[in-house]
Formats: structure tokens, sequence, C-alpha cells
């Protein structure tokens, strides 16, 4: 054993689980992960995976804390909401606190086809803590393009669901829905509420996926979509294999990545959870935040730090991030977000 090599002795209890032992837990200290949203279950799956001692965690989310996400987002504080950070960044500063042996790498982006390349770049599994299928699909058609595994996970009310996608290997997001489900038609944590077990629960699963397919067991891996529901305590495990023979419509079977290729997909949506709307504007030159704060002084009240300004007018509270993406909050409707965006901010 080199001395470079971190100590394992932390990993001890986890080691002596016989599946990993050693040789799974050098695999997991020399792998790399994109977990994709840092809410509810990307809280707990960050929080999970770093106390695991995997070695590399790439953490992505295009949001700030609000005071209601903290009854599920269980890595934050009343401390981190009143400092306005970005979620991604107050996170990173719980996760090295855990474990100063793994490389935490937070970035705040909306994911999208233009940064999903970088932000795969050298990653051997993708985590699923978004909130809407728009990025789902995306994450689907990214990970069979470049042969990554990838774990679904997703949760409303006290219901959730998982599925793991091994690329070539079994079904994928696009054979179990074949399209992604139209804004409104979907029940989100918005209209039918979410209670924090389902999500401890469905990120603990999608974990411990993720500690099979890092550890070197990919044979050990759940083959069906899995449905719990803790309020009547159900669980179903649905059977895929017919789903992947079934269909032609599928991007495993076709190789065409219309997401990827930002052929589908928006720069606007509508946050769930959070009466607000995003706006992006990919490629646009990075806006100066203080020169801006000085702008927008006499319009309304103007917080800014370097990650965020926040602008509350109206009964609107606009956020701004550097790369001109903004969140309107107080509305759900897109043309009235892209209205105050270009009244107070600038089109
Ligand atoms: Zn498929």
């Amino acid at each position: 054993m080199s001395d470079s090599l971190p100590p394992l002795d932390r990993y001890v209890r986890q080691m002596r689980y016989p599946p990993v032992g050693e040789e799974g837990q050098r695999r997991l200290l020399a792998s790399r992960v994109l977990i994709c949203g840092c809410g509810a279950l990307g809280s707990v799956l960050a929080n999970t995976l770093v106390r695991a001692g995997v070695g590399h965690l790439r953490l992505v989310d295009r949001d700030f804390l609000e005071l209601s996400n903290l009854q599920r987002q269980v890595l934050y504080d009343e401390e981190d909401v009143a400092a306005g950070l970005p979620k991604a960044v107050a996170v990173e500063a719980k996760l090295r606190k855990i474990n100063s042996q793994v490389q935490i790498e937070p970035i705040v982006a909306d994911v999208d086809h233009t940064n999903i390349r970088a932000l795969l770049d050298g990653v051997d599994l993708i985590l699923d803590g978004t909130d809407n299928f728009e990025t789902r699909f995306l994450l689907n058609d990214a990970a069979l393009c470049f042969g990554i595994p990838w774990v679904f996970g997703g949760c409303v009310g006290a219901e959730g669901q998982s599925m793991t996608i091994l690329p070539g290997e079994t079904p994928c997001l696009q054979c179990l829905l074949h399209d992604a489900p139209p804004p409104g038609t979907t029940a989100t944590c918005d209209t039918a509420g979410i209670l924090g077990p389902i999500v401890n629960v469905i990120a603990s699963i999608q974990a411990c996926e993720a500690l099979k397919i890092l550890s070197g067991h990919r044979e050990a891996i759940n083959r069906t979509l899995l449905v719990v529901e803790l309020w009547d305590t159900r669980v179903r495990q649905v059977h895929l294999d017919a789903l992947r023979d079934a269909t032609d419509r599928a991007a495993c079977r076709r190789r065409s990545f219309p997401w990827l290729e930002g052929q589908r997909g928006s720069h606007t949506a509508v946050l769930c959870g959070r009466h607000a709307v995003q706006l992006s504007y990919p490629g646009r030159a990075a806006l100066a935040l203080d020169a801006l704060a000085r702008n927008l002084a006499p319009l309304g009240r103007v917080t800014y730090n370097r990650f965020l300004l926040r602008l509350e007018v109206d009964r609107y509270a606009i956020t701004v991030f550097p790369d001109g993406r903004a969140i309107i909050g107080g509305t759900d409707d897109i043309a009235e977000a892209r209205t105050a965006y270009a009244k107070y901010i600038g089109a």
C-alpha cells in the first residue's frame, strides 16, 4: 500500500460488508460522480456518498435556498438560508466538514445541452437529484451517448420511484416513458406536496445503486422500476425487460439524442415547489453584479454576493446569476416572468 493513498480506517464498517471489502472501497475512492441537483434527493445523495468515500463529487444545482426547503433538504439549515447562498455552494461547505478526504466540485448552473458534456467529463456515474423530466431526458440522452450509468429518482407526495440505467444493458428512461410529460400534466411537489421521508428512502436506494456500480458489482443492481409509497406502505417492482424489446422509439435502440443535441428542451422552466420561473440566456456575456446592484437600488430592495443578486420589487423576488440566468419568484407564468425580467433587468 502506497503512503500517498488516504487511510481507510474510517470506512472499516463499510469494508467489513463482504461485497465491498477493501477492493471495493479503493474503487469507491477512485470514483467520480455527477450529482445533478442539490435539493432534497441531492442532499441525501451527496451526504451518503461523501461519507462512503466516493472520491470525487461534482455537484451542480441552479437554485438558491429558501426556508421552505428545510423540511426535506437535510444538509441545509437556517443559517444557510439567511446567507442567501446557492445550494451548490452551501452544500460544499457541509460536505467538506463531513469528509475532507474526498474532492468536492460545486457548480452553480442549470444543466442543459450546452454544458452537459463538460459536466460529464471524467465521470463514472450520474445521479439524478433533479425535479423535472426535461433535465432527466437530457441526462438519459447523455448517459446513453457516452455510455455512463445513471440512476433516476423522483418523489412527489409520499410516493417515489427509482430506476437504474446501464447503457446498452438495461432499459432506459425513454424505454419507460417514451417522452417527457408536458408541463402541468404530472403531479409535482407544488400541486401534491411532498413528505421528507420518501425523499430519504428514494435517495438512499439511489445511493446504494451507486455503491454497487462503483464498487464493481453491476450484477447486483436493481433491474426493475421500484415504486415506493410510504403513506399506505406499498412497494412495487415493475419488471422492465420487455420494454426495451417492445419499443423502437427509444434512444437506446435508435441512437438518436435530440435532447443532447438541443433539438428538444427549453431555456425556461417553472420551478417545482417554488412559485417561480427560471429564464436562461446561454451564451450571454457575464453580468457584473456590483454594477447591476447600483443600477437597481432605486427600484427596490437589492442584496447581492459574488454568486447572485436579489431584487425585491412589486410582488416579485428576482434573483440574477452572473451568467445572466434569472429566477423570477412570485409567478408561475413564463410570459409574466419574461416581462418582469425585461422590465427590471433588461431584455
Ligand atoms: Zn431505452
